[in-house]
């Protein structure tokens, strides 16, 4: 008996040691201390292709959100909004996860992928010779474990949404869309995009819902299909300034997490 308590203590002991040795400092926004907690970790620990992620999460595990940036190397606005968008947010309730540069190697060559396309080589294989395709494995492995409502990848375009061009280019990634593999028209996904365009004055700048073709090798596609949770795409034009993209896909981040029914307080701007 005294055997079994003592083991029970030891193993609570041990697992209050792995939950707070996770816990990173918060960060703090001016003049505000953070009611979440941040756990901190890498995608592909030890591997060439290592990257941080970052959970920030709160007494209630859900609703939760992940959000991915840099499975293009050279779409970094996104990674830039994560930034912003951990800096400046409070979660009041739920879990938050940022994954900003999901190829790191890309992102610091300022490419798209250094040997492949990366959104090419779904949902990956660990014994692969190319780093890219074991990536993508352990990519899949680390939205399965953390198991959120709904994945929001973020990317870019070159090229502006037009409806006489889409009708031509379905297969194609247009700026300023939310993009789908579906022709249907969930509630979030709806209320996701009225939430992002309420916040855009300048009309031409809006975002429309795009239904993208299904690719089998797409992390979208991916995600939807092999672990079935919900999945969109955000991509902003690339052709506007740094700063205005930054600014579209802080819009787009904070809309998606209070639709995911995420409580949150946010000190940022909002341009
Ligand atoms: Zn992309």
């Amino acid at each position: 008996m005294l055997y079994l308590t003592m083991r029970f203590i030891l193993k609570n002991i041990l697992f209050l040691i792995f939950i707070f040795s996770g816990i990173a400092s918060a960060q703090k926004s001016p003049g505000t201390s953070k009611n979440h907690f941040i756990i901190d970790g890498f995608l592909g620990e030890k591997t060439v292709y290592e990257t941080p992620y970052y959970i920030l999460r709160t007494d209630d595990e859900y609703p939760k959100i992940l959000i991915d940036a840099c499975i293009h190397g050279d779409e970094v606005a996104g990674k830039y909004a994560c930034d912003t968008v951990m800096k400046y947010i409070d979660v009041l309730e739920g879990t938050v996860v940022f994954v900003p540069m999901v190829n790191i190697q890309a992102f610091e060559k300022n490419v798209r992928g250094v040997n492949v396309d990366l959104n090419q080589v779904f949902p990956g294989d660990p014994n692969a010779d190319l780093y890219e395709e074991r990536l993508a494995k352990d990519f899949m492995d680390l939205i399965a474990l953390i198991n959120p409502d709904v994945v929001i990848n973020l990317h870019e375009a070159w090229t502006k949404y037009d409806d006489n061009l889409y009708k031509k280019h379905k297969d194609k990634s247009f700026g300023q869309t939310i993009i789908t593999n579906s022709e249907e028209r969930p509630v979030f996904l709806v209320n996701s995009q009225y939430e992002i365009n309420k916040r855009i004055s300048d009309k031409d700048k809006i975002f429309r819902i795009q239904s993208f073709p299904y690719k089998e090798n797409h992390s979208m596609d991916n995600i939807i299909d092999k672990l079935k949770i919900p999945s969109y795409t955000i991509e902003t034009l690339r052709t506007l300034p740094l700063e205005e993209r930054i600014n579209y896909q802080v819009i787009c981040i904070l809309s998606f997490i209070r639709e995911a029914g995420i409580n949150f307080k946010y000190y940022g701007n909002i341009r």
